[in-house]
């Protein structure tokens, strides 16, 4: 027998909880102009010199891909505990880092909770809290940067995750270890404080934001890392994040078994191995900027504004005649597609993610053509 219920839901569909509708899905850098074209691409802060060749022999000597990976990543935890001096307990591995900032939200936070990170943050933290059923809260920026302060006063009770990407994505501003010290030191031990060090290899060693001594001396820090941008293996997807037996395990319970690929475990474990490839992208990379930065800031007159930036990418802000929209459709007429961020309430800039000297000569240039011709 069938009951009235059963009619009236035969003609429904199935409804998105509200919370998952109320995410705009994340929107990756471009790769091509709106004509089709194939475009230079520096709009996903990939690594220009590509990836060390020891990677690329280890992805090369690959297992039979009939065989599921190792559930545990434990070589490449093992390799991970050797270059960062961690006890490999205390590591677990991501499909991309982007799978663990979605686990520490969604094992911490959920329907009432606050999930906080400062304006212009990485995209990945509102749709992380978001998906959880969390209520996304920003706090105020410092031109662009982020504002212990205005973080800390933004916490309450109902607070239980705080992001914060150092080097942050997409400004490239940069917290000091004093100054991420005292954001932890100001949050209640029961917030989690997530450091995502995406860039973290791009800052200079001298300048280290002491992020990992906190995830190991704290129960409420984890850090994350990811193989996508310096080591030249975002097509593979590994991140890995660090934190106490009591983060590593919460993370553990919710995580793909086999969330890592045989060949990414194998290619990453291998990329530790060629710090020399990390060392000169990092150089490479401080001194192309450098270069870059330089050339845009003798556009000032013209309103042309490049944020500091200590990751592999420049935030470069339209503030004249010439406006980011006409800036991009001019560089893509040059071949070249960087990242516009107007959904990130960024109408006014252009992120342009460090490629060759060569390349980055080419769009300064262009920019500066661009500028004069529209003053
Ligand atoms: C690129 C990026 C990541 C890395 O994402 P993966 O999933 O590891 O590729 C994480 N955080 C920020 C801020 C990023 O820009």
């Amino acid at each position: 027998m069938r009951r009235a219920v059963d009619d009236s839901r035969s003609q429904m569909s199935p409804r998105m909880k509200p919370w998952i509708a109320a995410i705009h899905a994340y929107v990756p850098g471009k790769s091509r102009a709106d004509d089709g074209r194939e475009l230079l691409k520096l709009s996903a802060n990939e690594n220009p010199l590509g990836t060390s060749p020891l990677a690329l022999a280890a992805r090369a000597a690959a297992k039979a891909p009939s065989l599921y990976p190792d559930p545990d990543s434990a070589e490449l935890r093992a390799a991970i505990g050797r270059v960062h001096g961690i006890d490999p307990a205390r590591v677990v591995c991501g499909t991309g880092s982007d799978e663990l900032l979605n686990l520490a939200a969604q094992a911490f936070a959920g329907p009432g909770d606050e999930v906080l990170f400062p304006r212009y943050s990485f995209a990945v933290y509102d749709i992380a809290a978001r998906r959880c059923g969390a209520q996304p809260v920003e706090a105020r920026d410092a031109d662009y940067g982020a504002d212990v302060d205005a973080l800390l006063a933004c916490v309450n009770e109902r607070t239980r995750v705080v992001f914060i990407a150092n080097p942050n994505n997409p400004t490239g501003s940069f917290l000091p270890a004093a100054e991420l010290a005292r954001l932890h030191a100001g949050l209640p031990g029961d917030v989690l404080l997530v450091i995502d060090q995406a860039y973290a290899e791009y800052v200079d060693p001298a300048d280290d934001d002491g992020g990992l001594a906190l995830a190991a001396a704290h129960e409420n820090v984890l850090v994350t890392r990811t193989f996508s941008k310096i080591y030249g293996l975002a097509g593979e997807r590994i991140g890995w994040g660090t934190g106490t037996p009591h983060l590593v395990d919460a993370l553990n319970r919710i995580r793909g078994p086999f969330n890592v690929t045989a060949t990414g475990q194998s290619t990453a474990a291998a990329a530790l191995e060629d710090q020399a490839f990390v060392t000169a992208s990092r150089e490479h990379n401080r001194e192309v900027r450098a270069r870059f930065v330089a050339a845009l800031e003798a556009l000032g007159n013209h309103g042309l504004r490049p944020l500091p930036s200590q990751a592999n990418f420049v935030l470069v802000l339209f503030e004249g005649a010439l406006s980011a929209e006409t800036a991009l459709r001019g560089l893509a007429e040059r071949g070249f597609a960087v990242r516009h961020l107007p959904g990130q309430g960024l109408p006014q800039g252009l992120r342009i993610t460090i490629g060759t000297a060569e390349h980055m000569d080419v769009i300064a240039d262009s920019l500066a053509r661009m500028a004069e011709g529209s003053a």
